[in-house]
């Protein structure tokens, strides 16, 4: 089969690698339909994540067909239509058992595309697929579920979860990447009253708007702390979400919460950031990091399945598995591109 793989940091190619088989019998193949890139991925080949070594291929993100299962596996068939997600999970390890599957010590958490070979390839090995794919609902599309796979669970499980937004609340949203935007729909789903997007590319910023923001600052060119405290009686945001990943975005994002609020980060951080303990130690904050757990995929499927989220407005651009190497360019270079998301599947379509 052909497949996207990684050969150290800035190289990389989609090129003829063998078919994976069953292992364990608790493995399912996957035939890829749909996959997509996501900004860790151009982490990874920047060289940030040096688990990832040559021959690696990369993806953690699928919609495909069971081609074949271990003996073991009793939920999902030759045949089914399933997601894919970004976590895998033993379901038996203490974490699992506390539903923190990202941190899953029985060999599952986020393993896919980082410490064994990924979904971005015609076919996938998926080990625990019992409890790491999910039955893709009648009536939703390929490229919408695919949005669960990861950012939608993310940005509402470690952004608006641990977060705490709650109805009437005022939301500080910094970055609007996909991760961004999935930040803001997540939030929406607990009415707050304002949500504010800041990025620096106005192009961006005119997504959040369709996504469902109230208010966008681009802090390059406007002060970004007086329009939030403006909305908010002098007070600050009642939960400020880092969906960026530099320490300049996470001392924004900390500057911008109010006394008592929530600081939840999600962005992917390869340098330190200055805590300014000398202005926080006083201000009741709370801050919340975290790796995805998927818990809420479930919860995203029903709400696609009963359309009440349009998940495939994420969706800028499509390729053909083929394209692979293309599909990368345009998203690696989003701030030209105007890419959200790009899928890529087999035919194309
Ligand atoms: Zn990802
Ligand atoms: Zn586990």
């Amino acid at each position: 089969m052909k497949a996207l793989v990684f050969h150290g940091p800035g190289k990389k190619a989609w090129e003829e690698v063998a078919t994976p088989t069953i292992i364990d019998d608790t493995d399912a193949i996957v035939r890829v339909d749909a996959v997509t890139i996501c900004g860790t991925d151009l982490h990874i080949l920047k060289g940030d994540v040096p688990e990832v070594t040559d021959g690696r291929i990369l993806g953690h993100e699928a919609v495909g067909t069971v081609e074949s299962v271990g003996a073991g596996v009793k939920t999902v068939k030759p045949g089914d239509r399933v997601l894919v997600s970004c976590i895998t999970a033993c379901g038996a390890c203490r974490f699992c058992r506390e539903r923190r599957y990202g941190q899953c010590l029985g060999g599952g958490g986020w393993i896919l595309g980082h410490l064994i070979d990924g979904t971005q390839a015609e076919y996938v090995r998926v080990p625990f697929a019992d409890t790491s794919t999910y039955l893709v609902p009648a009536g939703v599309s390929d490229e919408a579920v695919l949005m669960v796979a990861d950012i939608l669970p993310t940005s509402y499980e470690v952004g608006a979860l641990n977060g705490q937004v709650t109805p009437g609340d005022v939301v500080a949203v910094v970055g609007a990447g996909p991760i961004g935007l999935s930040a803001i729909l997540g939030a929406r789903l607990y009415s707050p009253s304002h949500v504010v997007a800041l990025d620096l590319a106005d192009s961006r910023l005119d997504a959040a708007k369709q996504f469902g923001a109230d208010v966008t600052i681009n802090p390059k060119t406007e002060d970004a702390e007086a329009i939030v405290k403006g909305l908010t009686g002098g007070l600050g945001a009642d939960v400020s979400i880092e969906a960026v990943g530099t320490p300049e975005a996470f001392e924004l994002t900390v500057r911008l919460a109010r006394a008592g609020g929530h600081i939840a980060n999600i962005g992917v951080h390869g340098k330190p950031a200055t805590l300014h303990l000398e202005d926080l130690w006083i201000k009741d904050v709370t801050i919340t990091t975290g790796l995805v757990d998927t818990y809420s995929t479930p919860t995203f499927l029903r709400l696609l399945a009963g359309h009440q989220l349009d998940a495939s407005k994420f969706v800028t651009h499509h390729f053909r598995l083929d394209q692979f190497m293309d599909a990368y360019d345009v998203f690696g270079r989003a701030g030209e591109t105007g890419a959200l998301k790009v899928v890529l599947t087999r035919n194309g379509s």
